[in-house]
């Protein structure tokens, strides 16, 4: 891949916002007054370990090593290569790409590695009881799949009643501070609890996030809300 590919690449990430000013303004800068600092917006950079990632993502499913982006992002928009979490923040797979798709796979991985060492020292040991690891590689049963052409990905059953859809949402529109999830909440020390805790204002994803993780349906009362600076 190209420069400019990879840029263009990245632009796709419908998610982050772009620092387009040339060039290149510095995150911060002690020789101007915070105040004066530039946008604090990212610049295109690779993705930490992302080479690494997507090999062992590749290998776990079971594609050549000299599989082309593009049959990649192929596999993808064909809705052959999924993360079957059915996470409702990824794009439907006809917009989705390899990329979209990895960087979904290593946030999940890099969210449960941190919620671990924010668990309590005693409970290190066995933080599968409380937090399903549903994206780690090694696992037998890892939501990343290459599907064949005719199979249809199973997705968790995380849907819950519009009663519960209504009060929930009702619950988070009363409210400026984002959601978090009670049973996490629990379970995190003290000093580790920070934003990090914070999910979307969206029932389909709270629903999702406590169906996927804790093996739990939704209900208003497993979502709280506490400010935090950081
Ligand atoms: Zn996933
Ligand atoms: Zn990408
Ligand atoms: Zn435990
Ligand atoms: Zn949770």
């Amino acid at each position: 891949m190209s420069a400019r590919d990879i840029c263009t690449h990245w632009r796709e990430h419908p998610l982050l916002k772009w620092n387009d000013s040339w060039p290149p303004n510095e995150h911060s800068d002690c020789r101007r007054r915070a105040s004066e600092w530039p946008k604090s917006l990212p610049w295109v950079a690779a993705m930490r370990d992302g080479e690494k990632h997507t090999k062992s993502a590749m290998i776990t499913v079971g594609l050549a090593e000299d599989t082309s982006h593009t049959e990649l992002d192929q596999l993808v928009r064909d809705g052959r290569w999924v993360c079957t979490c059915g996470d409702p923040r990824l794009p439907p797979v006809q917009d989705s790409s390899w990329g979209i798709l990895i960087s979904h796979d290593v946030a999940e991985q890099a969210w449960y590695t941190q919620h671990r060492y924010s668990l309590p020292i005693y409970h290190r040991g066995c933080p599968v009881d409380e937090v399903l690891s549903n994206h780690s590689l090694r696992s037998t049963d890892a939501c990343l799949k290459l599907l064949d052409p005719d199979d249809e990905p199973k997705y968790p059953d995380y849907k819950v009643e519009q009663s519960v859809v209504d009060e929930v949402a009702a619950v988070i529109a009363g409210r400026d501070n984002p959601p978090i999830c009670k049973i996490c909440y629990n379970m995190t020390k003290d000093n580790s609890r920070s934003k990090s805790l914070y999910l979307l204002k969206d029932v389909n994803v709270l629903a999702h996030h406590i169906k996927t993780k804790h093996d739990v349906q939704l209900t208003k009362d497993l979502i709280i809300f506490q400010y935090f600076r950081y």
